[in-house]
């Protein structure tokens, strides 16, 4: 059975085409500056990549545009649309409703749509790239699955914030947690490599965007994401966790605008605000390798925060059985791995330096110290294949 899995953002499309028989990956590509021009890059395994520049005026065109590459006679991997069985769609926001992955019908879009005020940056074009893959393949099946819904097991004591309970309930103002496909997806390795479906696990997913995720028993306990994906850890441009206050005093010191203010706590912050140099940690660590002490700051702070949040996870599950890196960071930095698991010998946590340093990329690896009570380990994330699950799993 084939199944496409499509990730939209404001001006791009990522899609996948996985054969789940067979469990590979037989197309996948990307349409980038929609709305703009247009560009897509198409890549077929042990094939050479395609790219061109049609234009693409909405995520329809984009769309269209890939099911006639994927059934063209040179550049295709399939006879005709009718081979895809079904459609997964990625969306960063599912509310309170959406709490697990779910077949989209005119109900769970206009629930979408009540509820994009929580997610105004990813919801609407995740929306437009829903209707559509709907509007060009109406007779399959399409599944939504959501960032948010990993979460739907926290209990009350971490989602709800120590704010007037009002704002709970009327304005839905409450930890949501993100990154959850990727966290579900890596905890889950996790417990296979354990054979421990009970297992108590962190999982540190640290890329541009990071995220930090408590899993016991197959279900997230707490996560560092919250209202927004802007809490928990410093990121490539985002703050991460700060008193509150600091962002009013900031709006009326600085005579920013709620808008403003956002932009700087988003888009100006983290690694590149303290460096001054990137939003890209390799930038950041080449630089720190020369010396810049702000970017050797803006490291040490990412180090500190992730170690803190560790912490606090071993506390609320009373241990941890496997702590995980994934995604950009996490998979390929070695360095930050040996420093965030460095001095947490007291909680069982430690790292063979040798293998640490030779995981190759892309693979999974066990870089747990000799001595070690808990399992470390580099875990490649991939959302695009749990979404295919999900999606197989539902039609
Ligand atoms: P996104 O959140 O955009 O999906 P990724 O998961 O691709 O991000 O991660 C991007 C981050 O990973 C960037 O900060 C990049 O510098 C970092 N990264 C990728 N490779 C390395 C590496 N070898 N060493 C350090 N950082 C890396």
């Amino acid at each position: 059975m084939k199944i496409l899995v499509v990730n939209a953002g404001s001006s791009s499309l990522k899609y996948q085409l996985f054969d789940m028989g067979k469990g590979t990956v037989l197309a996948k590509g990307n349409c980038e500056r929609i709305g703009i021009d247009g560009r897509i890059t198409h890549k077929r395994p042990s094939k050479e990549d395609f790219s061109a520049s049609p234009a693409f005026p909405d995520h329809r065109a984009a769309i269209g545009y890939v099911l006639r590459l994927l059934t063209d006679p040179t550049y295709g991997v399939i006879g005709s649309v009718g081979e895809i069985a079904a459609v997964g769609h990625r969306f960063a926001h599912g509310g309170e409703r959406l709490r697990e992955s779910a077949v989209l019908g005119d109900e769970e879009l206009a629930y979408l749509e009540s509820i994009v005020g929580l997610n105004p940056l990813h919801g609407p074009p995740a929306i437009s790239g829903f209707k559509a893959c709907r509007a060009e393949m109406p007779s399959v099946k399409h599944v939504g699955v959501f960032d948010t819904s990993y979460y739907s097991s926290l209990p009350d004591y971490a989602y709800i914030y120590p704010l007037p309970y009002e704002l709970y309930e009327e304005k839905k103002i409450r930890r949501y947690g993100f990154h959850g496909t990727s966290h579900r997806y890596v905890a889950g390795k996790a417990q296979e490599l354990l054979g421990d479906p009970n297992a108590k696990i962190v999982t540190c997913h640290l890329g541009n965007g990071a995220s930090i995720t408590a899993t016991v028993n197959g279900k997230a306990v707490d996560t560092s994401m919250g209202f927004t994906p802007q809490d928990g850890v410093p990121m490539g441009t985002r703050s991460g966790a700060l008193d509150p206050t600091v962002v009013t005093y900031i709006m009326r010191e600085c005579g920013l605008t709620a808008e403003e203010t956002e932009k700087l706590l988003n888009e100006k912050s983290g690694l590149l605000g303290v460096s001054g140099v990137s939003s890209d940690c390799r930038d950041v660590e080449e630089a720190a390798a020369k010396g810049n002490m702000r970017a050797s700051l803006a490291m040490r702070i990412l180090v500190h925060n992730v170690k803190k949040l560790i912490g606090a996870y071993y506390a609320e599950m009373n241990g941890i059985d496997a702590l995980v890196f994934t995604a950009g960071i996490g998979e390929n930095d070695r360095a930050l791995r040996a420093e965030v698991c460095g001095g947490l010998s007291a909680l069982g946590i430690s790292v063979d330096e040798a293998v640490n340093a030779t995981c190759p990329r892309g693979e999974i690896c066990d870089i747990s110290g000799k001595n070690a009570r808990a399992r470390t380990f580099v875990i490649p994330t991939n959302e695009e294949y749990m979404i295919a699950r999900d999606t197989l799993a539902l039609v």
